[in-house]
């Protein structure tokens, strides 16, 4: 390799390192600021066991944890296991749930989901990733919330709130949530994960809503990027 094209190479390598260096520095900051305003993380979706968690993160796509409490708070004291929901039948739940958006869709899932609990895991919530996803109406971020809230295994979940912050604070290239949850997963520890997503959440629902800032407001923007004057942009999921 010539000289003028091995110390270009060596210049390369060295500012990309200073740029993921930097990355990392912000997760820093983001982290210690989160865990000072948020030190503890209280499970937003009331549940009593972990079936009645996993339909309750089932019910709150594109939906309100408080919305879904409130028509929750009146259903699991009566039904909590899936076999209470498989004798209810889909018309039976579709009655249960109606206030919450998409519900025909959702009543469907929970009486599928309930069904293959009880044929194939003995009524119990699978712990595996893989298990979880192949039940009706669980992706991988109802199955990430399961796992770390439900089994306490770390976990990364990534709805369209997290992967927004995310973009906003420069920690992902923004081109979609499965590439937002991989790019948090290689700054923040694995043990910070489970309380991080709820964090991230609870900050973006506080501080950093969908419309309204474009970077220029609050303390972690403020620390991250001390010297923006200007409004950032923001892609789309
Ligand atoms: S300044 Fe705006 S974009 Fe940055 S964290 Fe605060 S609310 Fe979010």
């Amino acid at each position: 390799m010539a000289y003028e094209q091995r110390t270009w190479t060596l210049f390369n390598a060295r500012f990309i390192g200073f740029l993921r260096m930097g990355e990392r520095e912000k997760a820093k900051k983001i982290l210690k600021i989160l865990n000072k305003i948020y030190p503890t993380t209280p499970i937003p979706l009331k549940h009593r066991n972990r079936f009645t968690l996993l339909t309750s993160v089932l019910l709150s796509a594109q939906c309100t944890d408080l919305n879904v409490n409130n028509v929750t708070k009146n259903i699991y004291p009566t039904y909590y296991r899936p076999e209470h929901f498989v004798q209810l039948g889909r018309k039976k739940i579709e009655k249960l749930i109606k206030s919450i958006g998409i519900f025909r869709v959702k009543a469907k899932s929970i009486y599928f989901m309930s069904k293959q609990l009880l044929e194939k895991h003995g009524g119990k919530v699978p712990k595996s990733f893989e298990e979880l996803e192949k039940l009706p109406g669980v992706g991988h971020k109802t199955a990430s919330v399961v796992m770390s809230q439900g089994f306490g295994i770390p976990a990364f979940a990534v709805d369209t709130h997290i992967h927004r912050l995310a973009q906003r604070w420069g920690l992902t290239n923004g081109k979609n949530v499965i590439q937002t949850e991989k790019d948090l997963k290689r700054l923040f520890p694995k043990k910070a994960w489970s309380k991080l997503h709820l964090q991230i959440i609870y900050y973006g629902r506080e501080f950093c809503k969908a419309r309204d800032c474009y970077g220029l407001t609050c303390k972690i923007c403020m620390t991250c990027y001390p010297n923006r004057t200007n409004p950032i942009k923001i892609k789309k999921v």
